[in-house]
């Protein structure tokens, strides 16, 4: 290993090789950002969710049920789904699969 600063020894921190004007290539280290949070149903970013390190769980994510998880539209459905399927006026099994992971999380 090339001697590099102990902070810069992390997989955490990225590896950049970058051609210099003379030719060389020298290693830029960058650390990588987190990924914003989807919607673990149709994939959307959501909103008012921060990834910020070292603060309270809910200064990071709203509380909504499934905040973080879900956006507010697939939660919604959720919510109905689960009345639905307590009324008797619909099965579990006519939700889609991922939904029905989050209707038992409900029970
Ligand atoms: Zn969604």
């Amino acid at each position: 290993m090339l001697m590099m600063l102990p902070r810069n020894r992390s997989r955490s921190v990225k590896r950049v090789f970058v051609r210099t004007q003379s030719g060389r290539t020298t290693i830029h280290f960058k650390k990588e950002r987190p990924h914003r949070a989807h919607c673990r149903i149709c994939g959307a970013v959501l909103g008012g969710v921060n990834s910020v390190r070292g603060v309270a769980k809910s200064e990071k994510v709203p509380t909504r049920i499934f905040a973080g998880q879900l956006c507010a539209g697939c939660a919604g459905e959720i919510v109905k789904i689960r009345s639905r399927v307590a009324l008797g006026e619909m099965k579990i099994e006519e939700a889609s699969l991922a939904q029905r992971e989050f209707v038992k999380m409900m029970k």
